[in-house]
């Protein structure tokens, strides 16, 4: 999500109090005394329609010795250092104190982007100061107060384009990660007979990419609630950190987890008329980035037509999918329920069988650990490789049990088949005459190959390639 931004400035400038109107909860402590013990705190802040995420370096007041420049460096250079764009701060009725000249100076020389704030500008008092503050070189500044939240416009102005940059970065990433997705798909793929493909292997170290999706109020933001605040239980909560700053990313089982594009979730809040429109553009594109997806139904009303939808999408796409029944706790006959549920999954999406069920309660926290490893066993699966020595035994044996039918008169040839790429699983198979193999024959073997090796849930792809 957006830019990070990094709030600097000595002592007692308004720091916090900026922090406070930026994130939008009294998560701090704003004390008239200097030397109040603070911890750096983040934050996912929100100024009109802007959002980002906000480093405050207040807690430099804990230590007024001779250290305390070393330290206010080291605080200030770690926040820059993940920071997009920092504000200086300096309090304008206080005028321009040797220590604002020497953050000036350092910001000067380092290679963030600084905007220049003089706070405390609400009425009169501040001219001076909102004077003084040419002269330390960072360009005009912007006068402001957060106690009363004036000049928050000039400020989201100055801000605006660190979120295009953002939003341009995000795509570029996004549009890079595809295409490497996209280097082995299946008609571009050009294999001769006997070539075996160089297959990607799964990286541990890199996380799973997990879209949550599905329709309007099936609990959505609840389960990425709970997800997100177990993730806290577990690595321990982090002082002044709080639920808002969202972790999209965490580990479970030693693996890690990366939530993709939760916008969706968060915009919906907003703009409640538009929901339907935003949401089905929201899913198509959290699909798209996702390797899986889990489709969260509402138990009282599962598989509907919108559901399908979204579930043929991510099939289509070539994702991994894992569906996820919540609201479990206010069904009463909850084998009736899943007997029906698994009914409708094999009538209405039969080209993947063993699609992996979980019921879940996202309010009462329950059966999530069972989501998890799901979707773990699916990503597995959807990374599967099988060497082509076992293919090519498998296919002689299916192909002599169940010979492929005649095409004018003459039995159509499967020769060699090896595994073109994972994620998902996809095959070229070579045959004589590739063009007269009817579906169903293709069909049969996909379902094959889904028992046969044991890849239930995923979709499986079957190219049939002219032998040379
Ligand atoms: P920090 O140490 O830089 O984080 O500063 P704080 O946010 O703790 O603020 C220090 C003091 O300045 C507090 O008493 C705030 O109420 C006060 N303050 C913050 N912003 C403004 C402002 O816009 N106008 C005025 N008059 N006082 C402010
Ligand atoms: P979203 O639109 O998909 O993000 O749905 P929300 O997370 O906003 O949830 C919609 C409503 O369903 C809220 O009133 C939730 O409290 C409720 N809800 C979510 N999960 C559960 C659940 O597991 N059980 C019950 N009974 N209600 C739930």
């Amino acid at each position: 999500m957006g830019f990070t931004l990094a709030v600097i400035g000595r002592p007692n400038v308004g720091k916090s109090t900026l922090f406070n109107r930026l994130v939008g909860k009294r998560l701090a402590i704003v004390d008239d005394q200097p030397g109040v013990t603070r911890d750096r705190r983040e934050g996912d802040a929100r100024l009109s329609d802007l959002r980002f995420r906000v480093i405050d370096t207040a807690g430099l007041e804990e230590a007024f010795d001779e250290s305390m420049e070393g330290r206010m460096r080291r605080q200030t250079e770690m926040a820059l250092e993940e920071a997009d764009v920092a504000v200086l701060l300096i309090d304008a009725r206080a005028g321009v104190m040797p220590l604002d000249a020497h953050f000036a100076k350092f910001l000067r020389k380092h290679s963030t982007p600084v905007i220049l704030v003089a706070n405390k500008c609400e009425g009169a008092a501040g001219q001076p100061g909102l004077m003084e503050a040419y002269s330390l070189g960072l360009g005009d500044p912007i006068p402001l107060s957060a106690e009363h939240g004036e000049g928050m416009l000039d400020l989201y102005q100055a801000l605006l384009p660190y979120e295009e940059k953002a939003e341009a970065d995000q795509q570029a990433a996004a549009f890079e990660d595809r295409k490497s997705d996209d280097k082995q798909t299946g008609d571009e793929i050009e294999l001769e007979e006997g070539e075996e493909a160089v297959l990607e292997d799964d990286d541990p170290e890199k996380p799973i990419q997990l879209a949550i999706v599905g329709r309007p109020n099936v609990g959505k933001s609840t389960l990425v609630n709970r997800l997100v605040g177990e993730d806290r239980l577990l690595t321990g909560p982090e002082a002044g950190l709080t639920r808002d700053s969202i972790a999209l990313e965490w580990e479970w089982r030693g693996r890690q987890i990366k939530l993709v594009d939760t916008a969706g979730l968060r915009r919906r809040g907003r703009i409640t008329d538009k929901v339907e429109k935003l949401s089905s553009a929201d899913t198509r594109r959290a699909i798209r980035f996702a390797q899986v997806v889990a489709l969260v139904l509402d138990a009282n009303d599962m598989l509907e037509k919108q559901d399908l939808t979204i579930a043929r999408q991510v099939i289509d796409e070539g994702r991994a999918l894992v569906i996820v029944a919540n609201k479990w706790d206010i069904i009463n006959d909850k084998g009736e329920a899943l007997q029906k549920l698994s009914d409708r999954i094999q009538t209405s999406l039969p080209q993947v069988k063993g699609i992996p069920v979980v019921t879940i309660s996202a309010l009462k926290g329950r059966n999530l650990s069972r989501m998890l490893e799901a979707v773990l066993t699916v990503y597995g699966t959807w990374n599967r490789r099988i060497p082509t020595s076992r293919l090519n035994e498998w296919l002689a044996e299916l192909t002599e049990a169940h010979p492929p039918p005649l095409a004018h008169g003459r039995r159509i040839k499967l020769r060699y088949m090896t595994q073109a790429k994972t994620r998902p699983p996809t095959f070229a198979v070579f045959a004589s005459v590739p063009e007269d193999l009817p579906d169903s024959y293709t069909r049969y073997m996909v379902n094959r190959l889904r028992e046969d090796f044991d890849m239930p849930g995923i979709p499986l792809r079957v190219m049939m390639r002219k032998r040379k």
